[in-house]
């Protein structure tokens, strides 16, 4: 049986500067953030307004590099923490940040964001979890499908950030994890993420409410991944929550089908398996996500990564149509027909007593 000690040590990153707003100071956790980021070495420059002033180079390179070390402290506005529908992973998406300090060369941000990505965290931490009371039994999702009931009403507050990439500086998941655990309702955070330093999340008083789920691919695609954790630490992390009794699951996204996947991907599947054997109660689901990107998605990845493989010409796609109207390239029929063959009846043998949650 696979130990956590096995596994490689997980990454932490560390931002190269640090903006406050003057309104996200006048929030504790805002101040607890800066000081946090202070004691680390990373520069703090306390904003004299509410405004976020930049100040990026004018080379495109190296104003990503640049944005990309950065982390704002703000404070969401009400309409940020107004809450959106998500399906098919939760009912509501709650958003602790904005904005990821990884280089995933197919980052699904890149269709969603405006703007210079850097990372944004809130100050108001307890304004955003106020509203979440107001929002139960009244999803989509888990609170109207039968085959997820048991899950309550969800929350998931990892779509337009990986919420523990930023957590030993932010302390916001913990934060939000405690309250959930203090919570007694039929509710449940989740957050999937490829990050891997779960230490601050073990001992948390976490009563079965929040679902981490560990975002993989095979390690032969970590090219397309910069700056995460490796694949095995990230196993690792998972099995370390479900022996600390956290709800688990495999977010095994975006499947790319790739020269090499089936292979790729058996061994993905077994190397869960393996790290996840023997885990008492294990409560597992797995989530399976396609790639896929829109025409504007393809232009920023493209101008952020302009080496990458990934493969985004229209070979083997087919084109959706998205709820708002829009278009997106996800894998033709054929395509998708052999990877979901591969992935349900690969997953049927290796991990039986998983829950599909869905197929994208
Ligand atoms: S870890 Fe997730 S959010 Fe961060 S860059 Fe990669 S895909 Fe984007």
């Amino acid at each position: 049986m696979a130990l956590a000690t096995d596994f490689p040590r997980p990454v932490v990153w560390r931002p190269r500067r640090l903006l406050i707003t003057r309104a996200a100071r006048g929030f504790a956790h805002g101040r607890a953030i800066a000081a946090r980021a202070g004691a680390a070495g990373v520069e703090v420059i306390e904003l004299p307004g509410d405004r976020l002033t930049l100040d990026l180079p004018d080379d495109q390179r190296r104003a990503y590099a640049a944005a990309k070390a950065t982390l704002a402290v703000t404070v969401a506005p009400p309409s940020k923490r107004r809450l959106q529908p998500i399906a098919p992973s939760a009912d509501w998406r709650v958003d602790l940040a904005e904005g990821c300090p990884a280089h995933c060369s197919y980052c699904y941000l890149a269709g969603s964001l405006q703007g210079p990505p850097i990372t944004r965290v809130y100050a108001n931490l307890e304004e955003i979890l106020a509203v979440l009371p107001d929002h139960l039994g009244r999803g989509t999702v888990t609170s109207r499908q039968r085959a997820r009931a048991g899950e309550g009403t969800t929350f998931e507050a990892s779509c337009y950030t990986d919420p523990l990439a930023l957590e030993p500086l932010t302390g916001s998941l913990s934060a939000a994890i405690a309250w959930f655990g203090r919570w007694q309702a039929e509710a449940q955070l989740r957050f999937t993420t490829k990050f891997a330093d779960v230490a601050p999340l073990l001992a948390l008083d976490h009563g079965g409410r929040t679902r981490m789920r560990a975002s993989i691919n095979p390690p032969a695609f970590a090219r397309f991944e910069g700056g995460t954790a490796p694949v095995a630490a990230r196993l690792g992390a998972l099995r370390q929550m479900a022996d600390a009794g956290y709800p688990v699951g495999l977010t095994i996204a975006p499947i790319i089908a790739a020269p090499g996947w089936e292979s790729a991907y058996g061994t993905l599947i077994d190397d869960s398996a393996a790290a996840l054997a023997g885990a008492r109660d294990l409560d597992l689901t797995v989530e399976l996500i396609t790639h896929r990107y829109t025409a504007a998605s393809r232009a920023v990845l493209e101008s952020w990564y302009p080496g990458s493989s990934l493969d985004m010409t229209g070979q083997d796609r087919a084109t959706k149509r998205t709820k708002f109207g829009g278009e997106k390239q996800v894998y033709d029929a054929a395509t998708m027909r052999a990877l979901r063959g591969f992935f349900e009846a690969r997953l049927a043998t290796a991990l039986p007593a998983a829950r599909l949650l869905y197929w994208t």
